[in-house]
């Protein structure tokens, strides 16, 4: 049996140690999903369970909840459960607000870490590539602080050593580049932040729950991350904040809602931080959703990363191979790196008609994404995607491609999300 026929992959199906724990998600008939990146798959247990929070702990417990039904205590809960995914510590996550307003959180309270060390440091380095929202917040901050902050964005990783020097606040990185798929080396970034006087502020969107990260180990400084793309917690679920013990209680978040306050209960008139991640939090959080999260999680307590990053790049590789053997013929250029320590669990093609190719593809049940430019994307989840699937997908798309059916008119208008 070689690897070109639909049977291998059905045989790796078969010696996959995680195949069970597909039954833990509800995907529907007749779907290839792959994009489980932009937004999981809903685990079986998520019906049942926002039916609970719904009809027992808010239409029963009304007001009592927020202590019978543990709501008050969910950001720390969660945040200790999502922990072990990211090498962090016990009390050292909280799951709440959107990735969007965390990285605004940690950006600002480590420029005031900054600003107490050496004042002359005021810039911002990321990448250009990094994903808009992060670019978006560093620059409003930069703006709101008005004391010559500026952000400076490198072309390329390689260019990042050099634009990391004496003036530098914070080096702010994603881990895994949603469009390329590209993963960094923490360790050594980190390191090169801290050998420059700078701190590591991380984005895990694209991480969490799809590579090993080691927070601790790495000695990031900062980090945040979505819980509804490989952590299955559902459209739009709170997502997390990571503070390193050291920095942790240096200064508090400039969102200095009640949540953190020391004794929210007090109702005092000033503020006072509390001591611990918890000064991160800011305001009542939306509960149904982020009871969501934790049966995300759940499917994750029967495995661990190591599984998970060995089938991710088992799929991964499947797919470019077999891409690259079945549709060659096509212009398609491979933009995720071949190189298993840089890649994360997504893959990432260019084509000319990428987007018109993507709709095709949707239309016939394989469902990735679109990203300008020209950039279709597949992610792979190794809790529920199969190796049969990587085959069928793949044949899909040499069928898309080989007929031209993308061409056709239906395909060349875009919706609001892509
Ligand atoms: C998905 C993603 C986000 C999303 O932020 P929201 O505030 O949840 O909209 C942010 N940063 C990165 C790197 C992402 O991939």
């Amino acid at each position: 049996m070689t690897d070109s026929t639909r049977e291998h992959y059905v045989s790796l199906d078969h010696q996959d140690p995680l195949r069970e724990l597909r039954a833990h998600f509800a995907l529907p008939d007749g779907v290839i999903y792959l994009d489980g990146n932009s937004l999981g798959a809903r685990p079986r247990a998520a019906a049942a369970r926002a039916a609970a929070v719904v009809q027992e702990e808010w239409g029963t417990g009304l007001i009592r909840s927020w202590n019978t039904a543990g709501w008050f205590e969910l950001p720390r809960r969660l945040g200790n459960r999502l922990a072990p995914l990211i090498g962090a510590g016990t009390d050292e996550v909280v799951v709440t607000d959107t990735t969007s307003i965390n990285l605004f959180k940690v950006l600002a309270a480590a420029l005031r870490v900054q600003a107490a060390r050496d004042p002359r440091r005021k810039v911002i380095v990321s990448e250009a590539s990094n994903f808009p929202t992060d670019l978006y917040i560093a620059q409003g901050l930069a703006d709101l602080l008005q004391q010559g902050y500026t952000v400076r964005l490198v072309d390329a990783p390689t260019e990042i050593d050099a634009a990391v020097r004496e003036d530098t606040a914070v080096l702010m990185l994603t881990h895994v580049n949603y469009k390329t798929g590209e993963m960094l080396d923490m360790a050594s970034y980190s390191e090169l932040a801290h050998a420059r006087g700078a701190l590591a502020v991380w984005d895990l969107a694209h991480s969490a729950g799809a590579v090993p990260v080691a927070l601790n180990a790495a000695g990031a400084d900062y980090a945040v991350g979505c819980t509804y793309k490989y952590l299955n917690g559902g459209p739009g679920s709170p997502a997390f904040l990571w503070v390193a013990p050291a920095l942790r209680d240096a200064f508090w978040q400039p969102l200095s809602g009640w949540w953190g306050h020391a004794a929210p209960f007090a109702m005092e008139p000033q503020y006072r931080p509390q001591n611990g991640i918890a000064r991160y939090l800011c305001g009542t959080q939306p509960i149904t959703s982020l009871a969501m999260v934790e049966c995300g999680l759940d499917v994750f307590a029967h495995t661990d990363m190591q599984a998970l990053r060995a089938k991710s790049l088992q799929l991964t590789d499947a797919f470019i191979a077999l891409v690259e053997a079945r549709c060659g013929h096509h212009p398609l250029a491979l933009v995720t790196p071949r190189e298993h320590a840089r890649r994360g669990s997504q893959v990432s093609f260019t084509h000319p008609q990428g987007y018109a190719v993507m709709q095709a593809l949707i239309e016939r049940g394989v469902i990735g994404d679109y990203r300008e430019p020209g950039i279709i994307r597949f992610g792979f989840t190794p809790l529920y995607t199969s190796f049969a699937e990587v085959w069928d997908a793949v044949e899909v798309l040499r069928d898309v491609l080989d007929s031209g059916s993308h061409e056709a008119a239906r395909f060349q208008t875009r919706g609001a999300v892509t």
